[in-house]
């Protein structure tokens, strides 16, 4: 393992507001060998984490985004026919593993059961990826590291992850940002003022507020960099956070109706 990890990093890292020590555990997390699970919902900056540690480490990102259809195969490579010839060609996890790159399995529990099994044996010290189809047990090459994140919020009891495999990592969890941390967040992201973005940070919350009863997920910082971009772009507030906060959120209309009216009490 390469020990020149420098917390301030490289200077062209993906921008990354910290909310926290997450940067601290992570980078530890990283000289130590050990895997990191990202807990959150959707949007609040962990795929930018991700990249923004990966930057930092000088270690390369291999990213998945997983799908129910995903499987063992996907990630560590198959046989492929090239020019009437059968070759190998290894998948993002392989590649990883071979060249001590960060693997990123974002929402791992959408995949197939066989993922599972392929991650036990790299997150513990043992750190090998069996490959049976080529009969090759790779050893993963310092600085592999398996970070993988999962939504809880999702209410979905059949894709839980395992304790079996959740204690496998280090966790770290994630939730949207406090108003402190979103405004200059959005701001940097849209290049929107601050005075117009603070409104939008207060709206957000409002219909967080509301995950539960009238919305099954909270609004994403994803969503009101969006609204921001939009208005920053010259669109009139109303229409962006209809088109960027409200309308991704719900296609109920009793339920778009009671957030307009947020918005009016808002603006
Ligand atoms: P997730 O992976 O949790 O679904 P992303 O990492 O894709 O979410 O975050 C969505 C967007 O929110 C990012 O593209 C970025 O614009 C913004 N964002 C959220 N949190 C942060 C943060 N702490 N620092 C910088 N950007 C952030």
């Amino acid at each position: 393992m390469d020990g020149t990890f420098d917390l301030k990093g490289a200077a062209d890292a993906p921008f990354y507001l910290p909310q926290g020590d997450e940067c601290d555990i992570f980078a530890a997390a990283y000289r130590n060998c050990l895997p990191v699970l990202l807990k959150g919902p959707t949007g609040c900056g962990k795929t930018r984490f991700v990249a923004h540690m990966a930057a930092r480490l000088g270690r390369p990102l291999y990213t998945v985004a997983c799908h129910d259809d995903l499987s063992a195969a996907d990630l560590i490579g198959r046989y492929l026919l090239k020019g009437g010839e059968t070759v190998w060609v290894d998948g993002p996890l392989t590649r990883a593993v071979r060249e001590g790159a960060i693997c990123y399995l974002d929402e791992v529990v959408e995949a197939r059961k066989d993922v599972t099994v392929v991650l036990h044996p790299l997150t513990d010290d043992r750190r090998i990826l069996p490959i049976d189809r080529t009969g090759e047990e790779l050893e993963a090459a310092p600085g592999f590291m398996l970070v993988a994140s999962y939504n809880p919020g999702y209410q979905n009891i059949l894709k839980t992850l395992k304790p079996s495999t959740r204690q496998r990592f280090v966790s770290l969890d994630f939730t949207f940002p406090k108003p402190e941390h979103e405004i200059p967040v959005v701001v940097r992201e849209s290049g929107l003022a601050e005075d117009r973005v603070k409104p939008l940070v207060r709206l957000a919350n409002k219909f967080r507020a509301l995950k539960g009863q009238d919305l099954e997920e909270g609004t994403s910082t994803r969503l009101v960099v969006y609204a921001a971009t939009l208005i920053a772009q010259g669109m009139a507030p109303d229409r962006a956070i209809r088109a960027a906060m409200i309308e991704p959120l719900t296609d109920d209309e009793d339920t778009r109706r009671g957030l307009l009216d947020l918005v009016t009490a808002v603006f």
